[in-house]
């Protein structure tokens, strides 16, 4: 018999799509169990805590309605919504090699008949690990010519956003934000879903900080701040350049900063001329004075900070939102001050070696021998019902759009999905779900659970949580790399992202040796660890294998003596922008045919649009605190703390009035794409014409559709992200329709 071990502790880091990146300890007993999962108190952003996601993460574990086998959809059974506990029935279990050989062969036959690009694969952020979010997937899909997918639903405008102001995704470290005596929170709901700031902003609210929300839903944050400004949906854009107006007309400009670290000031102080706080206030809701107020104080404050989140670029002008936020701190010199400057995200300082991980290469060795085409993600509905089809009717492989001669590529026949669940979080779900029930259309999910997605699978392959693989991991909320040790056994036969696209490489006869590669050895890859056993990449020279096992986080270069030498982003040297300066005017976008300056442009879906007068409600389909867009769902302890909300319409009292619709009233929310039924909740804190619902499983909805029932396939000004806070709805009691 094996001599038992003792309780044992390892590091790992929680890899759900959040800024924080929490080193957990998580304590194994001597049967290999996890008992217990904890904050590493020595890690200086996660402080010893966990949300309270992440706190009872065994109870996702070790659910016992995980998926812990390969299953393949027993002949005949439909794909449509199943019911929720029994999915299973649907499905037959088959071992790793059946399943593997299956989809090798369907996929080979998929590429042969209809070309490469008609295999799509469909991954975001369900875990944010190196190797867990693009890796070895992305080999595999190079090789076989799969369609490249555009990543844009979260975070792309935002980040493209950004990029376009000072080239590189930076911010104030979050440990100094202590240090700030006003923090602007702009679309971030600091409490709900990037917890380890909260500490900093609460410090520096004993020493006298004031905090402003600006948000248009009162989130918990916003509850507890100095000042909540409820600004109406998508007109961040006005307040930020009636602000910017209001610190030019005052001369609260910091002249030395702009001069010396900054591009086309000129333009913009003439473009922000016409945004007068009188005219601001029209489209944000606000008042002239608490235009020019928040303006005032946010000029006049050392250090000011702000935390941008990404909430604000998902509307219809978000990417000229983030842009003309994100100059504001460069227009007052706010970087120059420690506990000053900004956050939208730092990912920017983690120079993995992509390159290196993702192999782009090895489409030379594909049946395409390019890279593919490319579909934006956003979009899945539209490419999964429109995508390709003009080239398979009988009139000809070429269709018009826009008087021109377009060729977008074969339909696409087979879905690969992990790392997600569109089901539930692809916008215009009717036009989701329709493709999905294609009968002709291949679906493979890799997944921890039955989702609203695997209930169109062919195959659900069971996947890891991060405490059963090893990955490596940064943060987009603070600078440290750390490495995640794998704690447990997998549970069941549940396989990690780098296995299975490993292992249906080899089965599909790619020999190149990258598909063999171990975890350990993409984790060296990653980090381009050199023949000295130190990283190669750009701030991370410093960085080792052993020193990563020892510590478990390893601060970037531009950290590793925060008291010394604190990090202060954008005050020296040149930026990674064309002009090598803080850029308020782009050529880069005057090159793209686009405005080059922020400009605010009401949505077409908003109270200034000709839809309105058909659905004159702005919905804010938002997310949770206690999940992660759709991940958590599932799990009844979550559901409990996110019951109030629970299938409810939060709406004002005039909009319920005006409706006859009274607290606790059967609504059907509706426009042109779809209709949920909910409860009425009358809520003041919202702007008037505004309502909010919030995110939740498409199948734990009595009617099967959720909030994306009503949400556009729209894309942002910028980036092509979603656009989910540019949705437009009418209200009736339920039952009125006949
Ligand atoms: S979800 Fe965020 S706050 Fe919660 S444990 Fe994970 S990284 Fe930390």
């Amino acid at each position: 018999m094996a001599a038992s071990l003792p309780l044992r502790v390892i590091h790992t880091v929680c890899s759900h799509d959040c800024p924080d990146s929490c080193a957990v300890l998580v304590t194994v007993n001597e049967e290999g169990r996890a008992v217990k999962v904890e904050g590493d108190p020595k890690h200086p952003v996660t402080q010893g805590f966990l949300c309270g996601k992440v706190a009872k993460y065994l109870d996702r574990v070790y659910a016992p309605d995980r998926v812990l086998y390969p299953m393949r959809r027993k002949s005949g059974v439909a794909k449509a919504p199943l019911q929720r506990g029994r999915e299973h029935e649907a499905f037959e279990r088959v071992s790793w090699d059946e399943a593997l050989d299956a989809i090798a062969a369907r996929l080979q036959e998929t590429s042969d008949r209809y070309g490469p690009e008609s295999i799509l694969p469909y991954s975001y952020a369900g875990t944010i690990g190196v190797l867990g979010f693009g890796s070895m997937d992305r080999r595999f899909f190079h090789r076989l010519g799969g369609s490249q997918l555009d990543r844009t639903i979260c975070s792309e405008a935002g980040g493209q956003a950004w990029n376009l102001v000072y080239g590189k995704k930076l911010g104030t470290p979050t440990e100094d934000f202590r240090l700030a005596k006003l923090i602007l929170a702009w679309g971030a709901n600091i409490h709900g879903n990037n917890i380890h700031l909260w500490p900093f902003v609460e410090e520096a609210r004993r020493n006298g900080a004031r905090l402003v929300v600006i948000d248009p839903y009162r989130t918990r944050t916003a509850a507890v701040a100095d000042w909540h400004i409820a600004i109406r949906p998508g007109t961040d854009a006005a307040l930020a350049l009636g602000m910017m107006h209001v610190i030019l007309n005052e001369g609260l400009e910091d002249r030395a900063y702009i001069a010396a670290m900054t591009h086309g000031f000129e333009q913009l102080a003439e473009r922000v001329r016409e945004y007068t706080p009188q005219r601001a206030a029209v489209w944000t809701g606000m008042t002239p004075g608490e235009i020019e107020q928040l303006a005032r104080e946010y000029a006049t404050t050392r250090p000011a900070a702000l935390r941008l989140n990404y909430g604000v670029q998902r509307s219809e002008n978000g990417g000229a939102a983030v842009r003309a936020i994100a100059m504001l701190p460069a227009l007052t010199g706010a970087w120059k001050m420690r506990g000053g400057g900004g956050q939208l995200s730092m990912s920017g300082g983690f120079a993995w070696d992509k390159k290196a991980l993702e192999r782009p290469d090895l489409a030379l060795a594909s049946p395409l021998g390019r890279l593919a085409r490319v579909v934006n993600m956003s979009e899945l509905g539209r490419a999964l019902t429109e995508l390709g089809q003009s080239r398979e009717q009988a009139t000809g492989n070429r269709q018009q759009k826009n008087g021109e001669v377009h060729d977008d590529g074969p339909a696409v026949h087979a879905l690969f999905v992990y790392n997600s669940n569109p089901g539930a979080i692809a916008p215009n779900h009717n036009a989701v779900r329709r493709g999905l029930e294609r009968a002709d259309l291949f679906t493979v999910v890799h997944e921890q659970f039955f989702t609203d997605t695997t209930d169109y699978a062919d195959f659900v392959l069971p996947a890891t949580t991060f405490l059963e693989h090893t990955d490596v991991q940064g943060a987009y909320g603070h600078y440290f790399v750390q490495l995640s040790q794998q704690a447990i056994a997998p549970r069941g036969e549940a396989q990690s992202n780098v296995w299975l696209f490993g292992q249906l490489a080899q089965g599909m006869g790619f020999s190149e040796p990258c598909f063999r590669d171990t975890q350990e050895e993409m984790i060296r890859q990653a980090l381009a660890i050199g023949a000295d056993g130190r990283s190669t990449n750009a701030g991370m020279e410093h960085i080792t294998m052993e020193a990563l096992e020892r510590e478990g986080h390893v601060p970037l270069a531009i950290h590793a003596a925060p008291k010394a030498r604190p990090f202060l982003p954008y005050t020296s040297g040149l930026l990674a922008t064309p002009s090598g300066k803080i850029e308020f005017f782009s050529e880069t976008l005057t090159a793209a045919g686009l405005d080059p300056l922020p400009g605010f442009v009401p949505a077409v879906e908003s109270r200034w649009g000709a839809m309105a007068k058909q659905y004159p409600l702005e919905l804010l389909a938002r997310k949770n605190d206690n999940y992660m867009n759709s991940t958590f769902a599932n799990l009844p302890g979550h559901r409990k703390m996110e019951a109030r909300t629970n299938q409810k319409l939060e709406i004002h009292p005039q909009d319920a009035e005006a409706r006859g619709v009274a607290e606790g009233d059967q609504v059907r929310v509706f426009n042109d794409r779809g209709a949920i039924e909910l409860t009425a909740m009358l809520n003041a804190h919202l702007p008037a014409g505004v309502a909010a619902a919030r995110l939740d499983w498409a199948k734990l909805h009595p009617g099967g559709a959720n909030v994306n029932a009503l949400t556009s396939e729209r894309l942002t000004d910028i980036g092509g992200g979603a656009t989910f806070y540019s949705t437009l709805v009418e209200v009736e009691r339920a039952g009125n329709r006949d």
